[in-house]
């Protein structure tokens, strides 16, 4: 788990990409969603520069493919 083993965690956002909805960013630090990746995070107000990307689209592909699977 070297992820957690850093000295200095710094927040980031995590980047959620949705099939048919708009994108979403997640503060890693306090969990506030945003529409976008603000400098500073309008929940915890910490300063955030990097955003991580997380492909969570994939599986609500798969499920909109089952929808529509007649
Ligand atoms: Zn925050």
């Amino acid at each position: 788990m070297s992820f957690f083993n850093q000295k200095k965690k710094s927040p980031v956002w995590i980047q959620k990409t949705h099939y048919l909805k708009a994108d979403e960013f997640i503060c890693s630090a306090c969990g506030f969603k945003a529409k976008k990746a603000f400098r500073t995070c309008p929940g915890c107000k910490a300063q955030i520069s990097k955003v991580k990307y997380e492909a969570s689209w994939v599986d609500e592909a798969e499920f909109v493919d089952m929808m529509f699977d007649d």
